[in-house]
């Protein structure tokens, strides 16, 4: 009776080692690359695009640095971290050519929607219908951690998009958001300082988007300083240089992208805080057209396919399924109910998406 008992203790503290375990020690970082499509992400450069002279300034040039005879070779050397080493040790989801297919659930199929549903679980097309600078009604799984005793305080997002603040609700949630051409505040080191005059003296070609090396920047300073356990990063630049035409920058912009997304991934492979104990998750916002051709450059729920996206999923306890090359469907209202799984915290009532085993 007596080992029974202390059987049946080991067993349970077990358990609930493991539970606390996963609750203080998985950290996430979401990523978002904005309107950037499936058909780059696993065929690389579009054939009927890169020689296209209304949609390219350099030919040659684009050429030589994202050509290549076959799908694998294109995709590798545009993408070459997600190809070369996530490949290997996640997840990638969403070449619906192999059959793996990634949907969007709200049917709007642009930005504030597509936000609003990877974050918070369920798309809402009845109040979240256009860009406007409206404070999300809805909770997101930053506020929702932020709320937690655990998570209070160690949640933050950074967006090149200006309207992330009301995406997040930042006034509600207490999430910090840096976006837009927001500075850096508080406590600054000196590299801050060095952005913040930058950001001033590089024009953004666009009104409400800045240029995202700053926004990687400011996140990943913020990471070595504060340390947060879940963050937000949101990418803008290819979703606005497909609305200007120009594929010469989105593909520069895409792959200079998987550039700081491998910055990102050594620099937590290095620090004490983030080292093995790190999940990160890739989406998009929404897809694009391609038929007609020039829907390449737009989206809305006019535009066939531009509800089609993908997820890219690597780090702790994720499978290393590479890319999945079965039939499948996901939809992006799961990325936030697995997130919170994935962190140990209860899934909310009422949320749409079920959690993806990783
Ligand atoms: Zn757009």
């Amino acid at each position: 009776m007596k080992n029974r008992i202390l059987f049946l203790i080991t067993v349970l503290s077990a358990l609930v080692g493991l539970q606390a375990q996963k609750v203080e020690d998985t950290k996430v970082i979401l990523i978002t690359l904005d309107g950037f499509r499936w058909q780059e992400l696993f065929a690389g450069a579009d054939s009927l695009l890169i020689g296209n002279e209304d949609y390219v300034h350099d030919v040659g040039m684009l050429k030589e640095n994202f050509w290549r005879e076959t799908p694998e070779e294109r995709r590798q050397v545009l993408l070459p971290f997600i190809w070369d080493q996530v490949e290997k040790m996640g997840q990638i989801h969403g070449n619906r050519r192999l059959g793996s297919k990634v949907d969007l659930t709200n049917s709007m199929w642009f930005s504030y929607p597509g936000y609003n549903e990877i974050l918070t679980g369920t798309a809402d097309d009845k109040n979240i219908r256009s860009n406007d600078k409206i404070p999300n009604p809805n909770l997101t799984i930053l506020e929702r951690f932020n709320k937690t005793p655990e998570g209070k305080g160690r949640v933050a997002a950074f967006g090149s998009w200006d309207v992330f603040p009301y995406i997040i609700n930042e006034e509600r949630s207490g999430v910090p958001v840096n976006a837009g051409f927001e500075a850096a505040s508080g406590n600054l080191n000196e590299r801050e300082q060095f952005l913040n005059q930058l950001q001033k003296q590089i024009p953004s070609p666009w009104g409400s988007v800045r240029l995202d090396a700053f926004t990687h920047h400011y996140a990943l300073e913020y990471m070595k300083k504060e340390h947060p356990s879940l963050i937000y990063i949101s990418y803008g630049e290819t979703d606005d240089f497909a609305h200007d035409g120009d594929y010469q920058a989105y593909l520069k912009s895409a792959h200079n992208t998987d550039a700081l997304i491998k910055e990102l991934w050594e620099f937590t492979q290095q620090d004490d805080f983030y080292r093995d104990q790190t999940v990160f998750l890739i989406t998009t916002d929404h897809g694009r057209g391609t038929e007609p051709l020039d829907t390449w450059r737009s989206h809305g729920s006019q535009v066939n396919g531009a509800g089609q996206v993908w997820f890219v999923v690597f780090g702790k306890e994720v499978t290393p399924l590479g890319e999945v090359a079965q039939e499948e469907q996901l939809y992006s209202n799961q990325i936030a109910p697995t997130i919170l799984q994935h962190m140990g915290i209860p899934l909310p009532m009422g949320i749409k998406g079920a959690p993806m085993k990783l």
